[in-house]
């Protein structure tokens, strides 16, 4: 197989752009895959023998690292194929079993003619959802299914996270059947760091898509869990995953990472009330139980959480000009503008009983500190 550098149909799609995303490291990642020279197809190659494609012109597969690099600067499109629901029934492989499904995939993405019949299994359902051929970019195919078979997966086949509904609605599903390539930058690239956002995003199920123009609260919240490492990528997946609970936040904070699952301008639902005109934070830490300007990586420590938030809080400050002053409940009910707690959030509108991030209100929790922090 041999390949044209690139091209794309991104003029026809608008949501993906196109051309060579160039890291500060020295190499560059494609932003649309690689197309094939002889019959225009975006590569069709087993995961394998997309790597093996690679290696012989001296590139390789984007690392994950690398493609968040590439999806905030451009449009994460997954590395590999999935093989219809239809597919894999007639070959009696279990939908839910990755390493089966991975296997499969593998084991046809070499024919061309499988390919072909997949892409018009594919089309065909496109079709019969009403879809348009103009909206769909060939980069990322867009297939309406409320199957197990989707969302964001690596190149070993494990899943990265469930499908965003953002761009065209609950019955959304990015679809990709091809790979990007990362070669060393070439003379006259222009360096192009990607934007690195302080966070990860695990789009979480349950939120209300919304294009909000104005944003009048942070809403600080405690997850309920002791703090160590690894527990704000567990709550930012719970959000995600198939047993979600009808509760989201637009971003969760560790001690350790950021996750973002809501966007900013949509709606996630965490404080009743307080949901259609705040910006939600999710601390890991415990109302009754952490304290939060206390140094340390114990279970109970919550200063490097604390930090991360205000961090968080001072750029959600800047974007949306909220005012970097406490809000309790009666200054909610006068419709202050600022930053407060669910439990100020309780008490203001009297539609839950939660008291978190601090015990019975806001006794624990430091607002100086917090407030001192946030303003840098
Ligand atoms: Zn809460």
């Amino acid at each position: 197989m041999t390949a044209l550098a690139y091209v794309s149909r991104a003029g026809a799609c608008g949501l993906h752009s196109a051309g060579w995303l160039v890291l500060p490291s020295g190499g560059a990642i494609s932003r649309l895959p690689i197309v094939d020279a002889d019959t225009k197809l975006f590569a069709r190659l087993s995961c394998v023998a997309a790597d093996a494609w690679a290696r012989g012109k001296g590139w390789r597969l984007p690392s994950v690292e690398e493609y968040d690099g590439l999806h905030s600067a451009a449009l994460f499109i997954a590395p590999c194929t999935m093989p219809t629901m239809a597919q894999l029934a007639a070959a009696g492989v279990a939908a839910n079993n990755v390493k089966a499904v991975d296997a499969f995939r593998n084991a046809n993405m070499r024919s061309l003619a499988w390919c072909q019949e997949h892409d018009a299994a594919v089309w065909d359902r496109l079709k019969a959802r009403g879809w348009c051929e103009e909206s769909v970019s060939n980069a990322g195919k867009h297939w309406a299914n409320g199957g197990a078979i989707y969302g964001w997966w690596r190149a070993d086949g494990s899943k990265i996270q469930n499908p965003s509904n953002a761009h065209k609605g609950s019955q959304h599903t990015d679809y990709a059947t091809t790979f990007h390539v990362w070669r060393p930058a070439e003379p006259g690239d222009k360096v192009e760091p990607p934007k690195v956002e302080p966070w990860t995003h695990i789009q979480a199920r349950n939120f209300t898509p919304a294009e909000r123009k104005a944003v009048d609260l942070v809403v600080l919240h405690s997850t309920e869990n002791p703090i160590r490492r690894g527990v704000a990528r567990n709550v930012a997946q719970w959000f995600a995953g198939a047993s979600a609970p009808q509760a989201s936040s637009h971003y969760v904070v560790g001690p350790d990472a950021v996750y973002r699952c809501v966007e900013e301008r949509s709606v996630a639902w965490a404080a009743p009330g307080a949901n259609r005109q705040g910006i939600q934070i999710e601390q890991v830490g415990q109302a009754a139980k952490t304290q939060w300007n206390r140094e340390g990586e114990g279970p109970e420590d919550g200063l490097p959480v604390l930090r991360r938030s205000a961090e968080l809080v001072r750029g959600i400050c800047e974007r949306w000009s909220i005012p970097v002053e406490p809000l309790n409940a009666a200054d909610l009910l006068a419709g202050k503008r600022g930053i407060t707690t669910h439990a100020a959030v309780s008490a203001a509108w009297k539609k839950s009983t939660h008291v978190d991030p601090g015990c019975g209100g806001d006794v624990r929790w430091p607002w100086e500190l917090y407030l001192s922090l946030v303003r840098g």
